[in-house]
């Protein structure tokens, strides 16, 4: 099957970052961004350039130093802001200006105080503006999911005449609903003038905990570039995860007629390298980066995978690069490495206890090639009865 590329839109630099202590270095950026590069992703938002010196620094260094991925800079609908973002971006060989205005009467009535009348000649001309300076201009309809479809239109209109080439629309609050961010997108294709020329994005947020899904049906109601972030960090409850948005379309290919450029096999370290640089880790659950997302290898489910994988696996670790164990625990391993490891892991065992562990390790070493951490606090917990045993 012929399949569509989706564009991935990476956006921790950007989004990200302006999470609570998220906020990285100008050398940590650059650092992450060539990782980005290695993972694959399309569009690297490297910052918010009008927003400091360092944003702006780091911009300009991940445009210099970045080849392959388009390099995007945010900036709100202000000739400054696009100034600056242009200033930062133009040593890149694939700049993208990726400008920014509310559309939704809260927002214009309360924040931004201006008519709809006036916030889409702004956007026009602010788009026409950036469109002057670069030929890729992405634009974003601010808490689209709350603006009237009808208004939205004639922004989306206005925005695409003067020269916009994406059109990101924006769940800034985290509140659409999948059917209702499909229905949205639909529309807007619909009532859109040249909308095949044009690619439309999805930008969500996971207040609800539903970035992904809708995400997801952004994309089966025909977005072509999905915006996310590593780890899901961001605002609030973060953005769309990265790692989940590139699993689902590769494990459920069966279901989605697209595909990404996403090298899954770099997930894993990706992950790793975001939580050194923030200091800390996704939560232990966090579906395929998580330190238990692998964990029902063994323990609860074990003797199912051990007849089996299938019975339980949907995709191996090794498909997201996570590493074998680096002290090698195999069959042949005696109590004591398995004690010192678990220890290593934070956990330390009675006699008993340790006997018992060790003896379903054993069964486990016996069939598997490798040993996972996961598999190993699977075992303990299991023997723990921390996780019920079904
Ligand atoms: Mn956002």
């Amino acid at each position: 099957m012929e399949r569509e590329k989706v564009l991935i839109f990476d956006t921790s630099l950007r989004d990200g970052e302006q999470a609570p202590g998220c906020s990285m270095k100008v050398e940590e950026k650059l650092l992450l961004a060539r990782k980005l590069q290695r993972l694959g992703v399309d569009i690297i938002e490297a910052g918010f350039p009008v927003a400091s010196p360092g944003d702006a620094e780091a911009v300009r260094l991940v445009a210099s130093e970045i080849e392959g991925p388009i390099i995007a800079g945010f900036a709100r609908c202000t000739e400054k802001d696009i100034k600056v973002a242009w200033e930062a971006l133009s040593r890149s060989p694939r700049p993208r200006i990726h400008t920014c205005l509310s559309t939704s009467d809260i927002h214009l009535t309360f924040d931004l105080k201006i008519s709809r009348d006036e916030a889409l000649r702004k956007a026009a001309n602010m788009v026409a503006y950036a469109r002057s300076l670069c030929a890729d201009v992405e634009f974003s309809p601010q808490d689209a999911t709350r603006s009237d479809p009808s208004y939205l239109c004639d922004v989306l209109q206005a925005v695409v005449e003067a020269g916009a080439t994406t059109l990101n629309i924006c769940d800034t609050v985290g509140y659409t609903t999948p059917g209702e961010y499909a229905e949205l997108i639909r529309v807007i294709r619909q009532c859109l003038k040249g909308a095949e020329h044009v690619t439309l994005s999805v930008h969500c947020h996971n207040d609800l905990g539903l970035a992904v899904a809708n995400s997801l049906a952004g994309v089966e109601a025909g977005a072509r570039q999905i915006e996310c972030t590593v780890n899901g960090i961001g605002e609030r409850a973060g953005n769309a995860s990265l790692e989940e948005i590139a699993m689902v379309l590769h494990v459920r290919r069966d279901r989605y007629s697209v595909e990404t450029g996403i090298r899954h096999e770099e997930i894993y370290s990706t992950s790793q390298l975001l939580a050194k640089i923030l200091g800390f880790e996704p939560q232990p659950n966090k579906a395929i980066v998580g330190r238990n997302a692998f964990a029902h290898e063994a323990g609860m489910h074990q003797h199912g995978v051990l007849s089996n994988p299938l019975c339980y696996e949907i995709m191996t670790p090794e498909t997201v690069g996570v590493p074998p164990d680096h002290i090698v625990l195999g069959k042949h391993s005696g109590r004591h490495a398995l004690a010192h490891k678990l220890k290593e892991m934070g956990h330390e065992l009675s006699v008993d206890e340790l006997n018992r562990v060790y003896h379903e390790f054993v069964r486990l070493a016996d069939s598997k090639k490798h040993v996972y951490d996961q598999d190993l606090l699977s075992i303990l917990f299991a023997e723990r009865a921390e996780i019920p045993v079904p």
